[in-house]
């Protein structure tokens, strides 16, 4: 079976080609322009290859509510020209086969549960900390959609004392990924975050933040595994800060080994890296063949 698969990011979008093993086979990326120009190079990579169903991963905010008129479009997006763009619709024009549509978020926690850190599990929490922060949730088996989907990167924080940045959300200002993504580094210590050395008070900072959302989903939602990708996360020594302050957080409450005793397994980095993306959208689009949609 060959499949394509998007990974549709704010600054890149990354297509590829995919079998039911989670193979890439191969792959191109290009800068996303407006939606046509972006999507007719999508279009024109996959002409010829032959594929029996997509698999798309997308920034959003988008509609998956399949009952909806405007499924399978991008929404309120400050993206310019991309707000309404019927994704789906566009390549269903082109391709008449089946499609998988979902959060970029949703597409990595699906890869990482079939192939990557999550294999086999019924329940992962995906956070990626880049130029934003988005959540992608997996629970009792399915990926989580609710009345739109989670945006998780949008909770609102308890500031740490020592912190008076005001934070770079244009909604909330202070809420996670106002204080904890990649331009909210930069934009309050000066410098971006692969400048800053590993032992700077920086990274305690972010810990804190990042440790207050993984404790309140902990709780909230019970994830038997939590990953931690994006840009941000490349800096390896915040793994260890994390744990230690979700633990200071929860404060023995939470009362399962896999907290008390195997942190190091719990929260964790992408088993698939820096391509938990794009087999995610290959692992829609496996979906998607499967149920003929
Ligand atoms: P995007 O979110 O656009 O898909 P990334 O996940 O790579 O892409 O996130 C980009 C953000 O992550 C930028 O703000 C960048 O400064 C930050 N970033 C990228 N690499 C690192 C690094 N090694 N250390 C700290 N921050 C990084
Ligand atoms: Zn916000």
């Amino acid at each position: 079976m060959r499949v394509g698969a998007i990974e549709a990011g704010g600054t890149k979008f990354i297509c590829g080609i995919g079998n039911e093993k989670g193979e890439v086979l191969d792959r191109i990326s290009f800068p996303t322009d407006l939606p046509e120009p972006t999507l007719e190079q999508a279009v024109a990579y996959f002409r010829d290859k032959d594929i029996e169903a997509i698999g798309v991963g997308s920034f959003g905010p988008l509609d998956l509510d399949r009952s909806s008129v405007t499924y399978g479009q991008v929404t309120t997006t400050p993206k310019p020209g991309w707000t309404g763009f019927d994704f789906v619709g566009y390549l269903k024009q082109n391709f008449p086969v089946p499609i998988g549509f979902d959060t970029d978020v949703n597409a990595a926690v699906f890869g990482e549960v079939k192939w990557g850190a999550a294999n086999g599990l019924d329940s992962c929490v995906y956070y990626t900390i880049g130029t934003g922060v988005g959540v992608g949730v997996y629970a009792e088996g399915n990926l989580v959609h609710g009345l739109v989907h989670p945006e998780g990167g949008h909770v609102l924080t308890r500031r740490h004392p020592k912190d008076d940045f005001k934070g770079t959300c244009p909604f909330h200002g202070d809420c996670l990924e106002g204080m904890s993504s990649g331009p909210a580094i930069e934009k309050r210590w000066g410098v971006k975050g692969n400048e800053l050395p590993d032992d700077h008070e920086a990274w305690d900072m972010e810990a804190y933040y990042l440790a207050q959302a993984l404790s309140g989903v902990i709780v909230l939602l019970s994830p038997k595994k939590v990953i931690l990708g994006g840009g941000v996360m490349h800096q390896k020594q915040l793994f260890p800060l994390i744990r230690k302050q979700v633990l200071q957080n929860l404060n023995g409450y939470v009362a399962s080994p896999a907290i008390l005793d195997d942190m190091d397994n719990y929260i964790v980095p992408p088993g698939l890296g820096d391509n938990a993306g794009l087999s995610g959208a290959l692992a829609l689009g496996i979906e998607a063949a499967s149920l003929a949609i």
